[in-house]
């Protein structure tokens, strides 16, 4: 109807909840495409016909606007009018359960605003609030119809807007009763200890960030699972910013001229994503520094959906396979090393053989995410005699690795012991134990 592109924006919360949804009437997709339009001046936006374009999408805009005013998503309802609140998306929900009395113009079209409908709205109440998270988006543009109202007065653009906060907050500026501050349902009970996320028992990216960690190297991140090497006990990533940054990070620390040897971490994933083109660079421009590709063969942090390096495609069709290393090989990379991520010993050998290089250097550690393959190679353990308490096996973050009641004598350091719930077998701790302390199930064999 418009010929425009809409953007839905889902907000953390919503991002991050699940639940049953009926599902409405899902109209058929038209199987027959005809043949691409050539309507130049719309799709080429060369300077010439942007141009043209330009005064276009502004009248849509205007259209858009007027459709604004009578679209269903946004919708005004009346309860008490000593108090009009204007929100959307999920802060809807919340402003529904924390002032249910309150009369409510629910936008769920953000852009561009009803003007109208808000100056109507804004009229039929008292007081005019706007509640949203994060930046003032609504509040600023309502202000400039010359619409008194309050909002990043009350609710902070800072962190969320829980309904018990906005309760808080709302009884600190007389919006709602003190006594009527409704509490959390589910509030955790004071002096829990914090438990920060970890990288899972059986987890490839283990060792990998145990050696980086031994080494003291700086490290450029990127996104996934394996973002969790920035935290105890490895804190061994040291910058993180968006998907692929980490291989350009990597190059700037080299233009720079950081005197340090430093490393890049980024998964298989997120190399196909976004790595593969500052990689490029870091090889043209003569760069200097290791790339580590942590290939654990699916992206792990999202749900294991597949990507280009995999044998299928998101549909569960049989894919055609790209070969990380032929891909680094063939944009020039002459130092490549492909190591088994479980082997701790052959990470870092590989590690310390890509470190000494002088150009760009690609260190790929393969190993299959646990929880894709499954894998169990039974259940460890920790000969409590031999322990000496020294903590190596305590550094690799392992859920399973926990603290026993015994201590050595001598320092009074807790021994290890082996979580046998929680052990998968992969056999990393046993190769880091200084005293041979730990063991593999009988009948396994030790390498
Ligand atoms: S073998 Fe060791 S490192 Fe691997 S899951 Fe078991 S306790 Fe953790
Ligand atoms: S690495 Fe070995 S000796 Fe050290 S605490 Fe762990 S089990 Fe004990």
């Amino acid at each position: 109807r418009f010929d425009t592109p809409v953007v839905i924006r889902t907000t953390m919360r919503v991002s991050h909840s699940k639940g049953v949804v009926t599902l409405g009437e899902r109209p058929p997709v038209p199987k027959e495409v005809g043949p691409f339009p050539r309507t130049q001046k719309k799709y080429v936006m060369t300077a010439m016909w942007a141009r043209e374009r330009h005064p276009i999408v502004e009248e849509r805009l205007k259209t858009l606007a007027a459709y604004a005013e009578e679209c269903p998503l946004n919708r005004v309802e009346y309860r008490d009018r000593k108090l009009g609140i204007i929100t959307s998306g999920i802060t809807y929900a919340y402003v529904r359960e924390v002032f249910p009395q309150a009369s409510v113009l629910k936008l769920g079209m953000t852009y561009p605003l009803p003007h109208n409908l808000i100056l109507e709205f804004s009229r039929s109440v008292e007081e005019l609030v706007v509640v949203e998270e994060l930046d003032p988006f609504l509040e600023e543009q309502i202000r400039a119809l010359g619409v008194k109202v309050r909002g990043k007065d009350i609710f902070p653009p800072c962190g969320e807007l829980l309904p018990e906060r906005i309760a808080e907050l709302a009884a600190e500026v007389g919006l709602l009763p003190a006594e009527g501050v409704p509490r959390p349902a589910n509030q955790a009970p004071e002096g829990l200890p914090a438990r920060i996320p970890v990288l899972c028992p059986g987890c490839p990216h283990r060792s990998t960030y145990f050696v980086l960690a031994k080494l003291g190297v700086p490290v450029a991140g990127d996104i996934g699972c394996y973002n969790l090497g920035c935290l105890p006990p490895f804190n061994a990533q040291h910058t993180m910013g968006c998907m692929g940054a980490s291989v350009g990070v990597l190059h700037g620390m080299a233009i720079a001229g950081l005197p340090e040897r430093a490393v890049a971490t980024i998964g298989d994933s997120t190399f196909f994503h976004s790595g593969m083109a500052p990689l490029a660079n870091m090889v043209h421009n003569g760069s200097r520094g290791v790339v580590i590709i942590m290939d654990n063969g699916t992206t792990a942090m999202t749900g294991h959906q597949d990507h280009p390096g995999t044998q299928w495609t998101l549909h569960g069709q049989p894919a055609n396979v790209i070969d990380i290393e032929a891909v680094v090989r063939a944009m020039g990379v002459e130092k490549v090393r492909v190591v088994n991520a479980f082997d701790v010993r052959e990470v870092e050998d590989g590690l310390k053989d890509c470190l000494a290089y002088e150009g760009v250097s690609v260190l790929i550690t393969r190993g299959l995410c646990v929880q894709v393959s499954k894998a169990h190679g039974g259940t460890y353990w920790v000969d409590e005699n031999a322990c000496i308490a020294c903590g190596t096996c305590f550094r690799l973050g392992c859920p399973a690795v926990v603290k026993s009641e015994a201590r050595n004598p001598k320092t009074g350091a807790n021994k290890a012991a082996i979580d046998p719930t929680l052990c998968v077998g992969c056999d990393v701790c046993r190769q880091v134990c200084p005293v041979g302390a730990i063991h593999a199930p009988e009948g396994k064999e030790e390498r």
